[in-house]
């Protein structure tokens, strides 16, 4: 689509040149496809030549910039990269999560992902999932912000006017992590309607994060002494997910999301615990809660 009311596209990522009308430019996909009768300029952060994927002992840090392309690429299972770090056997099912056209592989960046803050957005399922921590600029300073709080609801998100992502950091305890993924859409290639990621960190702990089926990231964690047994998990699930926290739209109806919330988490838990599970096994959580609670 033409964006007809834009006069000038900005080649720059300082927030000290952004004004109202402005709108950061990443891949384009959004903003090119959801038009606007108010924009002025777009400012495009491509133009700042971040480096998309760089690694260092603690960890890794994804430009916002980084195209989906080229992160799977990163996300390669037989790759020197998840070699060393394992919690990155998640990114491919994650990048493959977008079912993307040819466009949108190519084009649309992890900030603009996480920055449109969809329910189903599957580089915030990532880079939450992992416990990725985003590097935001402002015309305030510097700050950062965990990805799962950084996304605060459906198309919302704790960005100030003028912000944007810089980067987001991948810490070394979730990248050394064996990880889990499950998701579930309506359709073959719908949009996910739940996407659930599952960690087991080097310390026993066990984390997982809910995406897509709830408005907004929810992460539960476990320390390794006290790991979750099926009915632990779904009593947990019941406290951090409150029935108007799941999502309702055209790619799945809230009593579904939550039922398969419960039933992906056990298998996940399942997965990544194996024998160890505390406290014995009570059986499918799923059939404990009943829909539309
Ligand atoms: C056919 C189709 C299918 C799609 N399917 C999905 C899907 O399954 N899941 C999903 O989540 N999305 C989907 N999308 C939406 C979109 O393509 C993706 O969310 C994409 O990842 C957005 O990235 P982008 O770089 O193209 O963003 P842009 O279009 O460049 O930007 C999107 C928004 O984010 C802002 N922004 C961009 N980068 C930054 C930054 N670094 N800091 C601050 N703000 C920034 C922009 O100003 C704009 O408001 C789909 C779109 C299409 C057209």
């Amino acid at each position: 689509m033409d964006l007809n009311t834009i006069e000038a596209l900005v080649p720059t990522a300082d927030p000290a040149e952004w004004r109202e009308g402005d709108a950061w430019l990443g891949g384009g996909t959004v903003l090119f496809s959801y038009g606007s009768q108010t924009l002025r300029r777009l400012l495009d952060l491509t133009s700042a030549g971040w480096e998309p994927i760089e690694e260092d002992d603690d960890g890794i840090t994804i430009a916002a910039t980084c195209t989906i392309a080229r992160l799977w690429q990163a996300g390669d299972p037989s790759g020197a990269m998840v070699a060393r770090w394992p919690g990155l056997g998640v990114v491919r099912t994650c990048c493959d999560a977008f079912v993307a056209s040819f466009k949108i592989w190519n084009l649309s960046t992890v900030g603009g992902n996480i920055a449109t803050s969809l329910p189903a957005g599957p580089m915030t399922s990532l880079c939450a999932g992992l416990d990725g921590v985003a590097t935001l600029w402002g015309a305030a300073g510097v700050r950062e912000v965990a990805v799962a709080d950084l996304v605060t609801g459906d198309g919302r998100n704790a960005l100030v006017p003028g912000e944007l992502i810089r980067s987001i950091r991948l810490p070394a305890h979730a990248l050394e992590s064996r990880t889990a993924f499950r998701r579930l859409s309506l359709s073959n290639l719908g949009r996910s309607g739940v996407l659930l990621i599952g960690r087991r960190d080097v310390d026993g702990a066990f984390v997982l994060t809910v995406t897509a089926s709830t408005r907004r990231p929810v992460q539960l964690r476990f320390a390794a002494g006290a790991l979750p047994d099926a009915r632990n998990l779904a009593a947990a699930l019941d406290d951090a997910i409150p029935a108007a926290l799941y999502h309702d739209d055209i790619h799945g109806l809230p009593a579904w999301r939550r039922d398969m919330t419960y039933r992906l988490g056990e298998e996940l838990r399942l997965e990544l615990l194996g024998g160890e599970r505390a406290g014995g096994d009570h059986g499918d959580p799923a059939l404990d809660h009943g829909e539309g609670a």
